[in-house]
């Protein structure tokens, strides 16, 4: 892949030494998370357009992405281009550094249509925001015009959700999602969801047994192109988050393909039962670990719903497992992304408990007596990867009870997964786990005290700290924690019906109880 890539690049290079302007056809830039071929772009451009992709510096590090996913997208990003040149397109690709004057998206588009001179460049529609204002506000040169074409890879539109949002007073996952099973017939007979029930939560939260032991995954040994990636990510991203040595993530569709048949085959079965579910030393426990693969364009939302509902008419999984993960994909990811292009760019400066504290250095370093913090941190540092529950109650819980300002928590979201991009993080990190927007995306804030920890893990037996203790300097910090929060913002949640029995139980506490639990979390915010 190396000697390939240079070919590409000196083709790239002889184009922007303008030896000879040759008349060009239609472009197409695919940006990095855009590797399906069902590709809108591709399909309006026509099969003759000249394919264009690059690695973008700007791109790479406008947050500090964890080493891994900056792995994974240049990986998969070549794996990519190697298959549309087997399908006979021509492809310019720009790897990493080669043109250190081209940093960012706009530049790249000055390049292809300087060079290049094509009468349209087709993009799909970026993921992001930021992006997506990048492209817009870019100026094209006479005779070139910059032509956005939907994102078809997702189940719903932004349009279609728009529809659905207006004069609802609430935005709630469940409702969207039923349409969408209505839509796209999942799980459903006669008009009516398989089953006789729309949603099989209340199965999704069993503890692991003690010595239950999970399935193992496989682990990929890189091919040549991501050993080369890697060396670059060592060399050019040193001092960026996580480690490197791990590194397992599907580069290709057919690997994105094999580790989904892997799941289904081996996880999918227990899925539903330990979803929530959290053990020291098992990172993965029964999750599908799709997020990434999807978020890039490897697997198709869609077909992976529909492979899912296959094992339930097959009976090799049940209900329970089944609807569970086509819940997460036809109900959490679509409703997230209609949430975040119907709310942005102002969702992103809420900030409804005006939480204002720093991010502890531990959110980086791992360094924390809190055995749930600590594993779910480390997890996230060796595998680019924490499951939900980890991501909602430990690290987010920790920093929506600590007040830990949003946009810093926002950041540490966006750099640290494999998975993440900001259309997909934004929402669930600024929404669910911080009750920033309000109750955008949620009715009530995640918020938990040690307990809840404890009945989903393990974490509570190896902790320094004691979960069945209240307050003092050797209780679970998430215990009083948890009531300090809820006195904090007792103006701003008192009057949420689905509070009043919090709030209930504290009015009950004696005097004292409340001043040592003031008292502990001042302490422990302080020393933070
Ligand atoms: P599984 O648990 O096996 O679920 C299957 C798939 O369902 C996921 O791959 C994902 O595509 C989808 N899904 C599940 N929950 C959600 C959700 N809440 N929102 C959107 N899709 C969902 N997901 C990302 O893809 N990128 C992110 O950057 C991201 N950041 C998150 C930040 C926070 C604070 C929280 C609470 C959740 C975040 N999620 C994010 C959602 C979810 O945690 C991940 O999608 C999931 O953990 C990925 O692991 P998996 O592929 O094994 O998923
Ligand atoms: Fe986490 Fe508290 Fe349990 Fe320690 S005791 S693992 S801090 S919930």
């Amino acid at each position: 892949m190396g000697a390939r890539l240079g070919q590409y690049s000196l083709l790239f290079a002889a184009l922007q030494n303008g030896a000879k302007r040759v008349p060009m056809s239609d472009a197409v830039l695919i940006l990095g998370d855009q590797l399906s071929l069902s590709l809108s772009s591709l399909e309006a451009a026509g099969p003759d357009a000249e394919i264009f992709i690059a690695e973008v510096a700007d791109e790479a590090s406008y947050v500090g992405h964890h080493k891994q996913k900056i792995i994974l997208v240049f990986s998969a990003m070549r794996h990519f281009a190697e298959k549309l040149m087997a399908q006979g397109r021509t492809v310019h690709y720009l790897a990493y550094g080669e043109k250190p004057a081209l940093t960012g998206m706009g530049d790249v588009l000055d390049h292809i249509a300087g060079k290049t001179a094509p009468e349209k460049i087709f993009v799909t529609a970026p993921g992001e925001y930021r992006l997506d204002k990048i492209l817009r506000g870019w100026v094209a040169p006479a005779g070139t015009s910059l032509v956005i074409t939907p994102d078809t890879r997702f189940i719903a539109t932004p349009e279609a959700f728009a529809t659905w949002a207006e004069g609802r007073k609430q935005l709630r996952m469940e409702y969207f999602y039923r349409d969408l099973r209505r839509q796209t017939d999942i799980l459903m007979q006669d008009g009516e969801p398989l089953g006789g029930q729309w949603n099989y939560d209340a199965d999704n939260r069993k503890k692991l047994p003690a010595n239950h032991n999970v399935p193992k995954r496989a682990r990929r040994q890189p091919d040549s192109t991501t050993k080369t990636v890697i060396e670059l990510v060592a060399a050019r991203f040193s001092n960026h988050f996580g480690t490197i040595e791990n590194f397992a993530w599907p580069v290709t569709h057919e690997e994105a393909e094999a580790d989904f048949q892997y799941f289904l085959d081996n996880c999918l079965l227990h899925f539903g039962d330990y979803q929530d579910a959290m053990k020291s030393g098992e990172v993965f426990v029964y999750h599908s670990l799709v997020g990434a693969s999807l978020n890039l364009g490897l697997l198709d939302p869609l077909e992976v719903c529909r492979a899912a509902e296959a094992r339930l008419h097959t009976n090799q999984a049940p209900i329970n497992a089944v609807e569970g993960f086509i819940r997460q994909i036809l109900g959490w990811r679509e409703f997230i992304r209609g949430v975040y292009w119907l709310k942005m760019p102002d969702y992103a400066q809420t900030n409804y408990f005006e939480a204002d504290r720093a991010l502890p250095d531990f959110y980086y370093t791992g360094e924390t007596q809190m055995a749930c913090l600590h594993g779910a941190i480390e997890a996230t540092r060796e595998h680019a990867y924490a499951h939900h529950i980890q991501r909602l109650m430990i690290t987010g819980n920790f920093a929506l009870l600590a007040g830990i300002a949003p946009e810093a928590v926002n950041k540490w979201y966006l750099e640290v997964y494999a998975d993440a991009y900001e259309w997909v993080q934004l929402p669930n990190t600024h929404g669910m786990a911080l009750f920033a927007d309000g109750g955008v995306v949620g009715s009530k804030p995640y918020a938990a005290s040690g307990a809840y920890v404890n009945r989903m893990s393990d974490y509570c037996r190896s902790c320094a700290y004691k979960v069945k203790e209240p307050t003092g300097d050797t209780a679970c910090p998430f215990n009083y924690l948890y009531w300090d929060f809820m006195t904090r913002h007792r103006d701003k949640l008192g009057g949420n019906p689905r509070m009043g029995m919090v709030y209930r139980t504290y009015d009950k506490m004696d005097d004292d109880r409340r001043a040592a639990i003031a008292d502990s979390a001042a302490k422990f915010l302080e020393n933070l």
